[in-house]
């Protein structure tokens, strides 16, 4: 496979403005590549469980490898983070998610995935031996407290120990987790066998505003705690810098230019957006930067 140019050297010339920023893209699917600009960081997100055509899907290891592979390949010595299967709340797959009272207080995410260890191994095992493809990082959703992730590396770990046992390629990757949960953000520095955070914008801000995200009736709500939700994100960021584990943010709002400037502010300097909102975001970077 052909190696991409690496991030570092597409900065410098493309953007030297940029410097130290990263902007990576946002994927539900390999199909979306093609409209991904080349002037990519990487992929910051890719939402596993929107890969998934059917329950089927979900046991189906050679697909999700297959799947996983196109886009390492695709991306080159640039990262990939894969999320792992966030099924629940407003997502139902094959029976799994669907007879939650509360369905995004309830069994989701790593809870799902902890409630149901065969499909969590089943991806795990795809992840492990795509991973020696590029350069994989596998992120965690939902993640509320340290014991989940340390249960998932546990599993991890265990599935690439079957994996040399049958002398099947496979390498471990780096495991890392969103923080769209407040109690996670309040308490990030207990999270201490993560390698990496993500802010989930989108899920945190509906949790501290207790109003759900997919009720318009409630979007007046989003403005009026962003506030919150800001110094929240500020907390969180300096926690991650004292911790020296890298933090960056792929919720909808690292999308929005308004909000820029106080997410600079914040500290966060790597921004995972949807694919048509990266030339947005670098324009408004640059304009951040120089003050034009
Ligand atoms: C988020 O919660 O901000 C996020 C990026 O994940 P999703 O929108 O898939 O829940
Ligand atoms: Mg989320």
């Amino acid at each position: 496979a052909e190696r991409a140019t690496s991030p570092a050297s597409l900065f410098s010339s493309a953007d030297s403005t940029q410097g130290d920023t990263l902007c990576l893209v946002n994927i539900d699917h390999p199909a979306e590549l093609a409209a991904v600009p080349a002037d990519c960081a990487g992929i910051g997100l890719l939402r596993s469980e929107l890969l998934m055509a059917s329950g089927a899907d979900l046991a189906n290891e050679e697909r999700q490898y297959r799947l996983y592979g196109e886009v390492l390949r695709w991306a080159g010595a640039r990262p990939v983070t894969v999320r792992l299967l966030d099924l629940g709340g407003d997502k139902a797959l094959g029976g799994f998610g669907e007879s939650e009272r509360n369905p995004f207080l309830g069994l989701r995410g790593i809870r799902l995935l902890l409630a149901h260890p065969d499909l969590l191994r089943v991806q795990a095992r795809a992840l492990l031996r795509a991973s020696v493809l590029g350069n994989l990082k596998v992120m965690l959703p939902m993640v509320t407290v340290h014991s989940e992730i340390v249960e998932a590396q546990r599993i991890f770990a265990e599935e690439a120990q079957a994996l040399a046992r049958r002398h099947i390629e496979a390498r471990l990757p780096d495991i890392g987790m969103m923080v769209e949960v407040p109690a996670a953000a309040l308490m990030l520095d207990s999270f201490t066998t993560a390698d990496f955070f993500s802010l989930g914008t989108n899920d945190l801000a509906q949790y501290l505003a207790a109003a759900a995200r997919d009720n318009a009736a409630l979007s007046n709500l989003y403005d009026q705690t962003r506030p919150a939700l800001l110094r929240l994100v500020r907390q969180t960021v300096s926690t991650a810098q004292a911790m020296g584990k890298p933090i960056s943010i792929c919720g909808d709002l690292a999308g929005r230019p308004d909000a820029l400037p106080a997410l600079l502010d914040c500290g966060l300097r790597q921004f995972s957006v949807a694919p048509r909102q990266l030339a947005a975001l670098k324009t408004a970077l640059h304009h951040a930067k120089t003050g034009s």
